[in-house]
């Protein structure tokens, strides 16, 4: 049986969408396999009545789709966010299958929020917005042409998805308080300030160190009480201001 607990709290995130008529296959792909919460993220044209046509008797979904205008305000509250990418990338985001992705998603929506993030059609995610997820999944395809129609992504993903809550849960997970998304984004925010203060980091250059400092805040999971730890020896050392002399 169906676990609906978890399926009400996975999020189907689009980015960047050019035609609205995913938008409107994503909504049907979403309902056929008990999903309901679709997000756009700066959608090109919503709504649009070609997203109402593709829809078909998924009208509800388009309705109550939360439009934002930036991939952030999308993730807040956020516990964990999946990206879903066709590229492999060298980010060494840990990478999933889209099967074992669906299997975290449901086990972790059943602590609290999650999201699939998906690109826009032309070129998928950019690495900044990848980089605000912390795992990256695929869905495995014929070598030499791995890029699905953006809708049929969603479905595949939206049937493991279904697929996994169908399992029986698996013993009682040890829950962790998972920092949402937006509380990581302002510690990142933070440490960047904090490190060029420091003299540590090139103001100029600040992009490689802080997509390091990404991937290994992002593999280890901060828990809310972590941020908050964090957060306050950066501001104990934001007191010490002032460039470190050379
Ligand atoms: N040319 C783009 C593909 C965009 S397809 C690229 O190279 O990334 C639109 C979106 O559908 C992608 O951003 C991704 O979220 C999803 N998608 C398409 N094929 C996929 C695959 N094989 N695995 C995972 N996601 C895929």
């Amino acid at each position: 049986m169906v676990d609906a607990g978890p399926l009400a709290r996975i999020a189907v995130v689009l980015v960047g969408t050019t035609h609205p008529g995913n938008i409107g296959a994503a909504a049907r792909a979403l309902k056929t396999m008990g999903l309901a919460r679709l997000v756009l993220v700066a959608p090109r044209a919503f709504p649009d009545p070609e997203a109402d046509a593709r829809a078909s008797g998924a009208a509800d979904l388009l309705a109550q789709a939360r439009v934002c205008a930036t991939l952030d305000e999308a993730l807040a509250g956020t516990r964990l966010a999946i990206a879903l990418s066709a590229r492999r990338r060298g980010l060494s985001l840990p990478e999933l299958d889209v099967r074992a992705a669906a299997g975290l998603a449901v086990e972790e929506a059943r602590l609290g929020e999650v999201a699939l993030v998906f690109g826009t059609e032309s070129v998928g995610l950019s690495n900044d917005e990848a980089l605000k997820c912390q795992r990256l999944a695929w869905i495995p395809t014929a070598p030499g042409y791995s890029s699905l129609n953006l809708a049929a992504a969603v479905q595949v993903a939206a049937y493991e998805v279904r697929m996994a809550a169908a399992e029986p849960a698996p013993r009682a997970p040890a829950p962790f308080d998972a920092a949402g998304i937006d509380e990581i984004e302002g510690f990142y925010a933070h440490l960047e300030r904090n490190l060029v203060q420091s003299g540590f980091l090139d103001p100029a250059q600040p992009k490689r160190l802080m997509e390091r400092l990404r991937r290994l805040f992002g593999r280890a999971r901060l828990e809310r009480e972590e941020v908050n730890i964090l957060r306050g020896i950066l501001s104990a050392w934001d007191g010490y201001g002032g460039r470190r002399k050379r």
